[in-house]
């Protein structure tokens, strides 16, 4: 694999947040005596298992802690190592998995001030994006006007498996809230493990549930589209970050088949799905799921008719690739810029006004 040119935008990091107590400055009194008289445990992230080679790779792994954790560490290895202009951290805490709407929203606002005074103040490379409590949509757009006036935020997150399908009505106040702030919404893989993660039931192993994020993505694309969520919101851009993409001429042939069939029943459908996704969808690259030959990616990229919806991506600190080689082979030079600098800048609106 090829590294990314100097100056790339990295759409996709994860600064990890070190453990429960990082957060207490950050959460207010009730929520703090709320802890700590509870005794509330780590939210970590379930998807990613602690140690796992996967997780993080041997040389970005710190002998305590979590990899991701280290401000020096991120600027070393991922932003002086990939050289990049810009990189958006993804803060994956596992405020999603909780069951109380207030508890959620009050995590959220704490990620989010202490990625502003422990990342974004510290390093003008850094960008973010808004953690918002979908347990709640109303407490998530309110989390996102208040986190849109800092302009360091660039997007809002949220997970692929959620109580249900991201499409449907209860979630498009969060759209609402962000189309009007000029914000995409970020779909990053990962579970709010309210249903099995795969479509047939719980499985037993970690490796079940990696593979199972792109069926994930499948059904969430599906229903942004059939549920009417861009013709609602005509500005909204998705970003899926960490979906795999090659999954997405497929999936889109097999849908635009049914919704040729079926399109009676969606009249707001009212292009073929993948016109509709070229317009609205874009992917990061890493984890790549690109077949290994070059020339068979080259085949497979042209089955996406756009040369725009891919977005450079290293992942760090997890383990896709060896050294800062986060290009897949057979990806054209001229794709390649298109996808670390001109499409990271019409996708992110916020990018784009910080480098003109
Ligand atoms: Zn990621």
């Amino acid at each position: 694999m090829p590294h990314p040119p100097i100056g790339a935008i990295d759409c996709d990091i994860h600064p990890a947040v070190p453990n429960l107590k990082a957060l207490l400055p950050y959460l207010d009194d009730h929520w703090r005596d709320m802890v700590v008289q509870r005794g509330v445990h780590e939210l970590d992230s379930i998807s990613y298992p602690k140690n796992a080679p996967v997780t993080a790779r041997p040389d970005w792994k710190p002998e305590l802690g979590k990899a991701g954790q280290d401000l020096g560490r991120l600027q070393k290895e991922a932003l002086d190592g990939f050289q990049t202009k810009f990189a958006i951290c993804n803060c994956l805490y596992g405020v999603q998995l909780l069951y109380t709407e207030d508890m959620a929203y009050a995590f959220a606002r704490a990620v989010n001030d202490w990625m502003v005074s422990e990342w974004l103040d510290k390093d003008e490379r850094l960008r973010a994006s808004i953690v918002v409590p979908p347990q709640n949509p109303d407490y998530a757009a309110a989390e996102i006007e208040r986190m849109s006036n800092d302009r360091r935020f660039v997007q809002v997150l949220m997970l692929v498996m959620d109580e249900m399908p991201l499409g449907r009505r209860r979630y498009w106040p969060i759209y609402r809230a962000a189309e009007r702030c000029g914000l995409p919404i970020g779909i990053h893989a990962g579970s709010a493990y309210r249903h099995p993660v795969t479509s047939v039931g719980w499985p037993t192993y970690y490796a079940e549930d990696s593979a199972a994020q792109s069926q994930a993505f499948q059904t969430t694309l599906t229903s942004l589209i059939t549920e009417g969520v861009f013709a609602e919101f005509p500005d909204l851009k998705v970003v899926f970050l960490e979906s795999g993409f090659a999954w997405l001429p497929s999936h889109l042939w097999r849908l635009g088949k049914f919704w040729r069939g079926l399109r009676m029943e969606t009249p707001w459908v009212d292009r073929h799905p993948l016109e509709i996704a070229k317009d609205h969808l874009r992917l990061t690259i890493q984890p790549s799921d690109a077949p290994p030959k070059p020339e068979d990616l080259e085949k497979l990229i042209n089955h996406f008719d756009s040369d725009e919806m891919l977005l450079f991506s290293s992942d760090y600190p997890h383990w896709h690739y060896e050294g800062t080689n986060a290009i897949p082979n057979g990806i054209s030079e001229a794709l390649t810029n298109k996808m670390c600098y001109d499409n990271p800048l019409k996708t992110y609106p916020r990018l784009k006004e910080a480098v003109t």
